[in-house]
C-alpha cells in the first residue's frame, strides 16, 4: 500500500493494532503521550512522531485509538491536531469508542477541510486485537471505505459497513449495551453460585447448555477472571465511560434503558472501591469480596 499511515494511541488496543501493521508491512507514524507505549511499536520498524502533528504532516490516512471523548475531541479538532496538519484529501479513521455526536462533528470538521472521516470501533477483545482477529464496525462513505479497507483486514477477521460515518459507533453502543449489561449480570450471577456452594465448573456446563449464556461468560471469563487474571484486556473504567454514553445517548434520543443505568452504578461502585484499572471481568471479584464469598475460580 502507498498511502502513509498515522497510528496515535498506543495503549492495550492500539499497541497492538499499530504493531499488526508494522508486521504486516505498512509505513507507519506512531506517537503516544507515554514514551515507553511508543517505543514498543518502533521496535517493529515504525516511525515514532514527536507529536500528533508530526503524524498528521507525514500521512495519508490517521488512526485514532484513544480512551475517551474529550481525547479524541483534542487530538482531531484541537489547535495541533490532526485537522489543522492533515492534507487536503487525507483521511481520518478514528476507531476509539466515543460519543456519537462528536463523531458527527469531526466528520463534518474533516469534510470542511477536504478530508475523509470513518469510524471504525472495535469488537472483541484486547486479546483478538494482538492476534489480528477484531471485528470492526465501520461507517464511512465507499470511497474512504475502499482506501481504509486494506488497514481494517490488517488488523482483524470480520469487516461490517454499517453505513455512512456515525453508523459504526452507533453500532459500538449498541453492541456495548448487551455485552456490558451481560458483563454486570454474570458477576452477580456467579456471586449467588458462589455463596450457594455450587460447583463453578457444573454450573456453567449447565448455563453453557441453555440460552443463559453469553459470549462475556463463555469466551472472555475462562481465559480471564476464572484463572485469577484480571489484568485489563478492558478496564473497569473504560466500561464505565462506555455505559455513561450509552446511557447518554439512549436519554438523547428518548429510549428509557433502566437495565443500562443499573449497570452503569454497578461498575461505577467498583470503582469506588478501587477496582478501576482491573479488567472488566474483575466485576465479580468485587462483588465477592464485598460479600465475603470465595472467588470464582477455576484451576
Ligand atoms: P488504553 O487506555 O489502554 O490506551 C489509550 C492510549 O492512548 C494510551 O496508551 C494513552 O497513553 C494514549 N493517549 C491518551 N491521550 C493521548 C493523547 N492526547 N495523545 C496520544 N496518545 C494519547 O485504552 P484501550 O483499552 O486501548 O482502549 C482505547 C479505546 O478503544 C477506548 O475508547 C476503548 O473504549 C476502546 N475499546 C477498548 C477495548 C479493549 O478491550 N481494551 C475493546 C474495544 C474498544
Amino acid at each position: 500500500m502507498s498511502e502513509r499511515i498515522g497510528f496515535i494511541g498506543l495503549g492495550h488496543m492500539g499497541g497492538p493494532m499499530a504493531s499488526n501493521l508494522v508486521r504486516k508491512g505498512f509505513s507507519l507514524n506512531v506517537f503516544d503521550i507515554v514514551p515507553a507505549a511508543r517505543r514498543a511499536v518502533e521496535a517493529l520498524g515504525a516511525r515514532g512522531a514527536s507529536d500528533v502533528a508530526d503524524v498528521a504532516a507525514a500521512s495519508d490516512i490517521v488512526i485514532t485509538m484513544l480512551p475517551d471523548s474529550a481525547t479524541v475531541d483534542q487530538v482531531i479538532a484541537g489547535a495541533g491536531g490532526i485537522l489543522a496538519h492533515l492534507r487536503a484529501g487525507g483521511i481520518v479513521m478514528d476507531m476509539s469508542t466515543v460519543d456519537p455526536p462528536l463523531t458527527d462533528r469531526l466528520a463534518a470538521s474533516a469534510a470542511e477541510k477536504g478530508c475523509g472521516f470513518v469510524d471504525a470501533p472495535v469488537g472483541r477483545l484486547a486479546s483478538h486485537a494482538a492476534r489480528g482477529e477484531s471485528l470492526f464496525m465501520v461507517g464511512a462513505a465507499p470511497d474512504a471505505l475502499a482506501r481504509v479497507m486494506p488497514l481494517l483486514e490488517a488488523m482483524g477477521t470480520t469487516i461490517h459497513h454499517c453505513g455512512a460515518a456515525g453508523t459504526g459507533i452507533r453500532t459500538k453502543l449498541v453492541n456495548n449495551c448487551l455485552v456490558l449489561v451481560a458483563c454486570a449480570l454474570n458477576a452477580e450471577a456467579v456471586a449467588l453460585s458462589q455463596r450457594f456452594g455450587l460447583s463453578l465448573e457444573k454450573t456453567l456446563e449447565v448455563v453453557h447448555g441453555t440460552t443463559a449464556t453469553n459470549g462475556q461468560l463463555k469466551i472472555a471469563w475462562p481465559s480471564k477472571v476464572f484463572k485469577g487474571d484480571t489484568e485489563p484486556g478492558f478496564t473497569i473504567d473504560l466500561a464505565h465511560k462506555d455505559l455513561t454514553l450509552i446511557v447518554n445517548a439512549a436519554r438523547a434520543v428518548g429510549v428509557p434503558m433502566p437495565v443500562g443505568a443499573v449497570a452503569l452504578e454497578s461498575f461505577g461502585a467498583a470503582r469506588s472501591k478501587g477496582a478501576g484499572a482491573k479488567d472488566f471481568s474483575a466485576m465479580v471479584d468485587v462483588l465477592c469480596d464485598g460479600a465475603q464469598i470465595d472467588r470464582p475460580r477455576i484451576p
